[in-house]
């Protein structure tokens, strides 16, 4: 199946100048989520997985799913201020100002293999700083996997180190 009939575009979101991947027409869809998960879980084959990290929030949709499939724990990584026990906090540099992520300093125990999902990679600003959370804690991360890449932005190079492999490319 053909993902990006569901993907909608929309100018300017959430500022002026911001083309946004809508995946909202992905997610009404149940045979195109059936679909998507079996082409994410393609993309991981038959690595071992023990631990599924997902970014707040449209990570979480796919990143859940991933782990039930993979048979994986699953780790929320989070906004400032959302999760409940003790942290390690993350900032990352936005085109303006600073953002953070945080996440539980036992979501991950040394040496346990990860992946991390996301919906969207941009800048790639976001996903590296949740691999800095992950390897923090000891996790070695296997793939950093993505439903879209947003390739003219370059965001690949912030993730040098890594395998990263996204579905849609843009
Ligand atoms: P980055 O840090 O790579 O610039 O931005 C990635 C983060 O912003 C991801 O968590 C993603 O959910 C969100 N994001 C950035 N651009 C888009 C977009 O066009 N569509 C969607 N759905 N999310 C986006």
């Amino acid at each position: 199946m053909n993902l990006s009939e569901y993907i909608r575009n929309i100018e300017d979101f959430p500022k002026a100048g911001v083309h946004f991947k809508d995946i909202t027409p992905l997610l009404a869809n149940s045979r195109a989520m059936e679909s998507c998960l079996q082409q994410l879980m393609d993309l991981i084959g038959t690595q071992k997985i023990d631990k599924v990290a997902a970014i707040e929030s449209r990570g979480f949709f796919f990143g859940t799913l991933l782990a039930q499939k993979l048979n994986a724990g699953f780790v929320p990584i989070r906004k400032p201020g959302k999760l409940p026990y003790t942290t390690l906090k993350e900032p990352y540099k936005l085109e303006y100002g600073m953002d953070a992520l945080e996440i539980h300093e036992d979501a991950i125990k040394k040496g346990e293999r990860v992946l991390l999902h996301d919906d969207v990679l941009a800048t790639g600003g976001t996903a590296r700083a949740a691999c800095n959370l992950i390897e923090n804690l000891g996790g070695e991360i296997v793939q950093c996997n993505f439903l879209i890449e947003l390739e003219f932005l370059n965001g690949i190079k912030k993730l040098r180190n890594h395998s990263v492999q996204s579905l849609l490319k843009y």
